[in-house]
């Protein structure tokens, strides 16, 4: 049984079937453990797949963060710079090591971290004379930030990136990987992403040197000695090998799943696309967009109905759609933290106010889809030209 077979989801896991093989080996060869082949095989086949020189299986995207933050040093009363627009789990490892965060603003076009907020920010901290420790430059909705740019400051700065990649699994980034810009790239592999493990991360690099350190920490930690012998306090972070079973025969199908979500934006987008009012996030040209949800903007005084109303009324007829990240530098949790806007007013405020993801699943059928497009122009009411 599925878990509402009514309901629209946004974005639902997505079985190939090959999934039960790959378990049913870890648990013919006992593997029940949280490492094994299938750890060590999903690793290899992943930092393949992007190009990257290693990569370390994690039990979620944020642990991977939190490791990579370790890595870089990132100690009390450090600051990181971090994408406001995201989810909070991009920020929540900046706290978990004491440090401060200060939030940077999106642009317009790609909704990721603006290059000119970017540089407001260094150039603040340069004159008080506290440079930060790390940028987590955050790739939302599937689609890579301006990299060029970005790395472009951060290195005047001498200063390493770590690419929350999460929902960009697949994207690229003229011609190469999203997530392998970076000192360090994270992916998750929840749920609701592009993959899923039910519940993973991966921490991929090409310093080997600090990987190892990563898969060290993230397994308590343990000295080599017979005892149990530790000197460096560790997380019990690692994936299990049943998890990573289940995410090499995903891997093997995320070519179709990218395409599958790229077709899901194709409909909303011949269908909604002209209409005055709504305005879709745009594939920026340097690189391939997954679409792992499908964003647009809607024009309040255009369209007479609010994000709110559209989501309440999709909502009556089951229909899963959400507003898009409620920007960090908003949340009760960060609001006392730095914030550095793109121009005159926030983009993100604005992206956060007006913005809200359809359902996108790589399984979503045409015929929900249908349905969904029928609610939401039900739900829009449109004003005369
Ligand atoms: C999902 C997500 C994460 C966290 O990944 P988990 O595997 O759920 O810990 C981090 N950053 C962003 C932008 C995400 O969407």
């Amino acid at each position: 049984m599925t878990k509402d077979a009514g309901r629209i989801y946004l974005s639902s896991p997505h079985m190939s079937g090959k999934e039960q093989q790959y378990v049913d080996d870890a648990f013919q060869s006992n593997w029940i453990a949280p490492l094994g082949p299938h750890v060590d095989a999903f690793e290899k086949e992943i930092a393949n797949y992007v190009q990257s020189a290693g990569a370390v299986a994690m039990c979620s995207g944020t642990a991977a963060i939190h490791l990579s933050l370790r890595l870089l040093g990132v100690g009390k009363g450090d600051t990181v710079f971090c994408s406001t627009l995201t989810f909070v789990a991009s920020a929540n490892p900046i706290l978990y090591q004491g440090a401060e965060p200060v939030f940077i603003d999106s642009e317009p076009m790609s909704w990721n971290m603006s290059p000119v907020a970017l540089k407001h920010a260094f150039v603040h901290a340069d004159n008080t004379g506290k440079l930060p420790k790390a940028v987590i430059v955050v790739n939302l909705y599937g689609q890579n930030a301006d990299m060029d740019p970005l790395l472009a400051l951060c290195n005047e700065y001498n200063v390493p990136v770590i690419e929350d990649a999460a929902e960009s699994l697949g994207a690229t980034y003229r011609n190469k990987a999203s997530g392998t810009f970076g000192k360090f790239g994270i992916y998750s592999f929840n749920g609701n992403k592009m993959i899923t493990t039910s519940g993973g991360g991966m921490l991929v690099s090409n310093d080997l040197e600090a990987l190892e350190k990563a898969r060290f920490w993230a397994t308590q930690a343990r000295d080599s000695a017979r005892h149990y012998e530790h000197s460096e306090v560790g997380y019990n972070y690692r994936l299990s090998n049943v998890l990573a079973a289940i995410g090499r025969a995903q891997l093997q199908v995320l070519e179709d799943r990218i395409t599958a979500r790229r077709t899901v934006f194709e409909r909303y987008y011949s269908e909604l696309g002209d209409i005055d009012g709504i305005r879709f996030l745009s594939e920026a040209s340097y690189g391939r967009c997954t679409r792992w949800l499908t964003a647009l903007i809607i024009d309040p005084t255009k369209l007479g109905v609010s994000v709110d109303q559209v989501i309440d009324e999709l909502a009556l007829y089951n229909i899963e759609a959400r507003p898009v990240w409620k920007p960090m530098h908003l949340q009760p949790l960060f609001k006392h933290y730095l914030y550095f806007v793109h121009g005159d007013s926030s983009i993100s405020d604005s992206l956060f106010n007006n913005g809200i993801c359809l359902p996108s699943g790589s399984n979503l059928t045409q015929e929900d889809q249908k349905f969904v497009i029928a609610c939401f122009k039900r739900a829009i009411v449109q004003k005369k030209p």
